[in-house]
């Protein structure tokens, strides 16, 4: 399998390529070649299959010679060795919960096969590689973790110092081993910008080998996928689901909508945003304008110009029309998502977050439009990691899964750095 740019100025490269540029040369986002098809036996058999067959049978096209097969198996089953259940919340609404990785969110998933692709190529290179990566939360988390203990691979990862949340600071400075945080004493902006730096430093980069974790790498977008296969496993009504996806980058969304394209039998998509609403916009009227993004209580949807979405409009080859059947679009505002939440927590005695709240919400409007359909929503992150959100609403506290309590009893290593790049040059080059 090859991958061109989306901008079409670099030449096609392989999924080592692909994983280890994450951009191409010119900019652009890679997309594959050619779509496979599932074949009717593996559809079939999906509900026997172990998760781990599934990720392999899905991932080998995409992967193609990069990787033998026994060391894919290894990498797949690493990835997906923890549950992806389907809860009935109403009669017709399901919850695909996508958060009991071990940083309880989606991401967790594309964050591990990524890293350990990496780790594979990284073999018999003499340097170690070095992911740098910012994250103002909860990226960073999934990152960090996905890397823990992978050889040949070190993650330096910038946070904010007393701008995370205090569970998202456990997560990415209680890991050790090849995990290294660098608690910066400034905000967001100020890490990002380090980071940008050291990619930039070419007295640094002929010393150190760099590469990003960015979202847009197909190593980390094609297996988010594997959830939607997970999904028809439980799924047991005859017709095809509904799906709903919280969406901001629209990555995971995108990656549904392969699946659908290689065979899934999926009966509707529907993106689920909340006031940044760019994508959704661009379903209802075939115009996409990017906007300048707003701070809402689905946080980690906040994107003014989704990434993402020209890969959704490559995959129709830009037909607004044949999008439009497949894929409708709901904008969602917090206050809607806050009554969401209340409301589903006592009637239904099912907690949502905020994330999965919007896709709940959306869905509920959709199917009050075709009441004989039913589906799922894609619950992206554990409510525990929205207290300041989902606390005041239900009035109780948000416990903490028991698989966490290990965090609570870690010692937190961090690095204080000053927000100033040759802090981190330094650092770096010690
Ligand atoms: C990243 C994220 C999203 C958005 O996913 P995209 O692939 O960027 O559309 C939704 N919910 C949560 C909790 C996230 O962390």
């Amino acid at each position: 399998m090859l991958y061109y740019s989306l901008n079409r100025q670099s030449p096609p490269v392989d999924f080592r390529t692909a994983t280890i540029a994450g951009q191409a040369p010119d900019g652009g986002l890679y997309f594959p070649e050619n779509i496979p098809k599932f074949s009717a036996e593996f559809l079939r058999d999906l509900p026997r299959l172990s998760q781990a067959d599934i990720a392999c049978e899905v991932m080998r096209p995409y992967v193609g010679d990069t990787i033998p097969e026994a060391d894919l198996r290894r990498i797949c089953a690493e990835t997906v060795n923890f549950e992806f259940p389907l809860v009935p919340v109403t009669e017709h609404i399901s919850s695909l919960e996508l958060f009991h990785g071990p940083t309880l969110a989606f991401k967790d998933v594309g964050a591990r096969f990524m890293s350990r692709c990496l780790g594979y190529f990284s073999q018999g290179e003499t340097a170690p590689v070095t992911v740098l990566v910012a994250t103002s939360g909860d990226t960073g988390g999934a990152v960090a973790h996905g890397f823990l203990g992978v050889l040949g691979v070190e993650v330096v990862i910038l946070y904010p110092s007393g701008k995370v949340s205090p569970l998202q600071e456990l997560q990415l400075t209680t890991l050790g081993q090849n995990i290294t945080a660098l608690e910066v004493e400034g905000n967001f902006d100020d890490c990002q910008r380090l980071v940008k730096q050291a990619f930039l430093d070419e007295g640094l980069t002929s010393r150190r080998t760099l590469t990003s974790a960015n979202s847009i790498n197909v190593a980390r977008w094609l297996p988010q996928q594997l959830y939607y296969l997970f999904a028809m496993q439980q799924w047991a009504p005859a017709a095809p689901p509904v799906v709903a996806v919280p969406s901001g980058n629209f990555g995971n969304l995108c990656a549904g909508l392969l699946a659908h394209a290689s065979g899934l039998p999926v009966g509707h998509f529907i993106a689920a945003c909340n006031a940044n609403d760019a994508g959704a916009e661009y379903l209802r009227t075939a115009i996409f304008t990017p906007k300048t993004a707003v701070a809402t209580i689905s946080n980690a949807m906040d994107v003014g110009h989704p990434s993402n979405f020209v890969r959704i409009l490559e995959l129709f080859k830009h037909e607004h029309a044949t999008i439009s059947q497949l894929l409708s679009g709901y904008t969602v505002s917090d206050a809607d998502t806050s009554a969401t939440i209340q409301r589903v927590q006592a009637e239904h005695d099912y907690l949502l977050d905020p994330h999965g709240a919007v896709a709940f919400f959306a869905l509920e409007n959709y199917l009050r439009e075709y009441p004989a359909a039913a589906g799922f929503l894609l619950a992206t992150a554990h409510p525990v990691k929205f207290p300041e959100v989902v606390e005041p609403l239900i009035g109780r506290k948000v416990e903490l899964p028991s698989a966490l309590h290990y965090l609570l009893e870690k010692p937190k290593q961090s690095v204080p750095l000053a927000p100033s790049y040759e802090s981190l040059r330094e650092w770096l080059l010690q």
